[in-house]
C-alpha cells in the first residue's frame, strides 16, 4: 500500500512553510520561504496577500518533491496562520483592495481610542474575551472601511471579502473567484474582536459596535470543520484543519488536558495553558481564548503573550553589539554564576501580559562596579523567565489550577542555561519535544484527526517525545527573594513613557 501522509502550511509573520509529516509524525519534507515586510509610515506593517498565496503555490509542490511523494499521497492539508493579519478582497477578480495589514501594525490607534470611550465598549471583553486593542483585526477591518472610497457599498453588495490568512488561502486553494470557500476558523474568528466566546458565531452587538457589514464575513467553523477541498495546488486533497499558530502549538504540543501548558520562545514569547471545556475569564491580565476545537465542544485557553523575549537577544546582539551571534549569550551568561544584583526589564514598547502597561519603558537596575558583561547577559536571559513567571502566575491565579510542567518550542528553546533557568524560577519542570516544528504539526494533527489519518487525541500523545528536559534546582528560596526584586524592577517601569510618546499597546 502506498504510504499515507499529512500536509501542513504554517503562514508565519516572516516566513509561510510547508512540512510533510508521516503518520509517526516525523517530518518526511519541508520547503519555506520568506515574504517581504513593508512599513509604509511609522508603526503601519503590511504584507501583500497576493504574494503569500503565489508562495503557497511554490512551497507545496517543493515540500512534496522534498518528501519524494506525489500530491495523491496527502490524506489531508492543515493551515496554521499569523493571527490578526487582515486582509479585504474582491469576491470576483481575486484581488486585495489594499496591502493586508500585519498584526504588528498599530494605526488603529487613534481609532481604537475612540472607540474606547463609545456607547457598548465595556462590554466587548465580556462578549469576546479580550481587551479592546489594535492588536486585533477588527478595528484594521473599520479603518480600511473608513479609508477606501466606496469599501462600504461594495462591502454592502456583497461584492468583497474579508479573512485573516487562513481564510484568505482557503479561499484561493478551493477555487478562489469560480466558488472558493469563504470560511475561518474559531481560534482565528476568536482573535477579531468580533466573535462571541460562547456561542462561537459572529455578535450582531459587536458587528454594531464596530460598524461592520455581515456580508463580508467568513463562516466559522470548528478548527477541523468543513473547509472545503482544494482544486489549486493540491485538487481533490480535504482541507482538514485551520488553527491560528499559538493554538496549533498547544495542538502540536498535545495540551490536550486542563493545566497543561506550553510556550514558544521566538521573537516575543507566547504562553498557552489549556483550561479546559469550561470558559475562564481572566482576572489577573490574560486574554480567554478558543484554544481549539476539533470536537462538538471547545478546549479554553488562557493565553498571556510577552513582547519582548528573543528581540532582546536580537538587540543585544545587533544594536549594543555585546555578542556577535544569539547562542552567543548563553557562553557570556555562564563565565558568572548569577545576575550580580543587575536586573533588566525589557519594555521597550510597554509591557504586555500580564501588566499591559504601555507606558513602561526598559530600564536595566541594581547596577555596581561588580558588574561585568557576564552579569548583563545572564539578566537579559533572566528577563525572559521572570516575564514566563509572571504570565505563569497569572494563569494559575485565574484558572485555579497550577501547571505541573511547561512545554517549549521556538528559537530561545535551543538555549540551555535559559531553559533550566525557566524551571528554577517556575518550580517546575520543563520540556523540548524532538519535534519543534510544533505550529506546523498543530495543523497536520489537527487535519489528520479529521480524516481519520490518526484516530485519536491519545494516539497523538504517544508521538510526543521528550528530547530534553530541565529540572527546577532546589534552592527555591533565592529565586523567591530574586523575584521579588524582578517585580520592583517591573514596577519601577511603570509610567515612564510620556502620554505623548507612549500610547498603550493595549488598555490596562
Ligand atoms: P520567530 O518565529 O519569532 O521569528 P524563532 O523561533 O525563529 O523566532 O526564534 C528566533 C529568536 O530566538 C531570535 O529573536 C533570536 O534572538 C532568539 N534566539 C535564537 N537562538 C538563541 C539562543 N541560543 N539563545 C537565546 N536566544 C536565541
Amino acid at each position: 500500500m502506498t504510504q499515507r501522509f499529512v500536509l501542513a502550511i504554517d503562514q508565519g509573520t516572516t516566513s509561510t512553510r510547508c512540512i510533510v509529516f508521516d503518520r509517526h509524525a516525523r517530518l518526511a519534507g519541508l520547503a519555506q520561504r520568506a515574504q517581504r515586510q513593508r512599513y509604509p509610515r511609522s508603526g503601519w506593517v503590511e504584507q501583500d496577500a497576493l504574494e503569500i498565496w503565489r508562495t503557497v503555490e511554490r512551497i507545496v509542490p517543493a515540500a512534496l518533491r522534498d518528501a519524494g511523494i506525489t500530491g495523491e499521497q496527502v490524506a489531508a492539508i492543515g493551515i496554521a496562520n499569523q493571527r490578526e493579519t487582515t486582509v479585504v478582497w474582491d469576491r470576483r477578480t481575486g484581488v486585495p483592495v489594499r496591502p493586508a495589514i500585519v498584526w504588528q501594525d498599530v494605526r488603529t490607534e487613534e481609532l481604537v481610542d475612540q472607540l474606547r470611550n463609545a456607547p457598548g465598549a465595556q462590554r466587548i471583553t465580556e462578549l469576546s474575551g479580550l481587551p479592546l486593542a489594535t492588536y486585533f483585526a477588527a478595528p484594521r477591518l473599520r479603518w480600511l472601511l473608513d479609508h477606501i472610497d466606496g469599501l462600504r457599498e461594495r462591502a454592502d453588495r456583497g461584492d468583497v471579502l474579508f479573512g485573516t490568512m487562513e481564510s484568505w488561502l482557503i479561499w484561493n486553494l478551493t477555487g478562489g473567484p469560480d466558488g472558493g470557500a469563504h470560511v475561518t476558523d474559531v481560534t482565528n474568528a476568536g482573535r477579531t474582536l468580533l466573535m462571541n466566546l460562547s456561542t462561537r458565531q459572529w455578535d450582531p452587538e459587536l458587528l454594531r459596535f464596530f460598524d461592520i457589514p455581515p456580508t463580508m464575513l467568513p463562516r466559522i467553523e470548528p478548527s477541523t470543520g468543513d473547509f472545503g477541498t482544494a482544486r489549486a495546488v493540491l485538487p481533490g486533497v480535504r482541507i482538514g484543519a485551520a488553527l491560528g499558530d499559538q493554538h496549533a502549538a498547544l495542538f502540536g504540543q498535545t495540551c490536550f488536558a486542563p493545566g497543561e501548558a506550553e510556550c514558544t520562545y521566538g521573537t516575543g514569547g507566547f504562553l498557552m495553558m489549556n483550561t479546559g471545556t469550561e470558559l475562564v475569564r481572566s482576572e489577573h491580565g490574560l486574554l480567554t481564548t478558543i484554544g481549539y476545537q476539533v470536537g462538538p465542544e471547545p478546549v479554553y485557553a488562557l493565553e498571556g503573550p510577552i513582547a519582548v523575549t528573543g528581540s532582546l537577544v536580537q538587540w543585544l546582539r545587533d544594536i549594543v553589539g555585546l555578542i556577535a551571534t544569539a547562542p552567543e549569550i548563553e557562553t557570556l551568561a555562564s563565565t558568572v554564576d548569577d545576575n550580580g544584583g543587575c536586573y533588566l526589564v525589557p519594555a521597550f514598547s510597554g509591557l504586555y501580559a500580564p501588566h499591559w502597561r504601555g507606558d513602561a519603558r526598559g530600564l536595566l537596575i541594581g547596577l555596581t562596579s561588580y558588574v561585568t558583561k557576564g552579569h548583563l547577559a545572564r539578566a537579559a536571559l533572566e528577563a525572559t523567565a521572570w516575564q514566563t513567571r509572571d504570565v505563569l502566575e497569572a494563569m494559575n491565579a485565574d484558572a485555579g489550577l497550577r501547571a505541573t510542567s511547561l512545554r517549549v518550542a521556538g528559537g530561545m528553546a535551543t538555549n540551555n542555561l535559559l531553559m533550566q533557568t525557566i524551571a528554577d524560577v517556575l518550580d517546575i519542570p520543563v520540556m523540548r519535544p524532538l519535534v519543534t516544528e510544533t505550529v506546523s504539526l498543530g495543523a497536520a494533527y489537527a487535519a489528520g484527526l479529521s480524516v481519520g489519518f490518526w484516530p485519536d487525541l491519545q494516539g497523538l500523545r504517544h508521538n510526543w517525545k521528550v528530547a530534553a528536559q530541565w529540572r527546577p534546582a532546589p534552592d527555591r528560596h533565592t529565586r523567591d527573594d530574586e523575584y521579588e526584586l524582578w517585580q520592583r524592577a517591573v514596577h519601577l517601569s511603570f509610567g515612564w513613557a510620556r502620554p505623548a510618546d507612549g500610547k498603550p499597546p493595549k488598555p490596562e
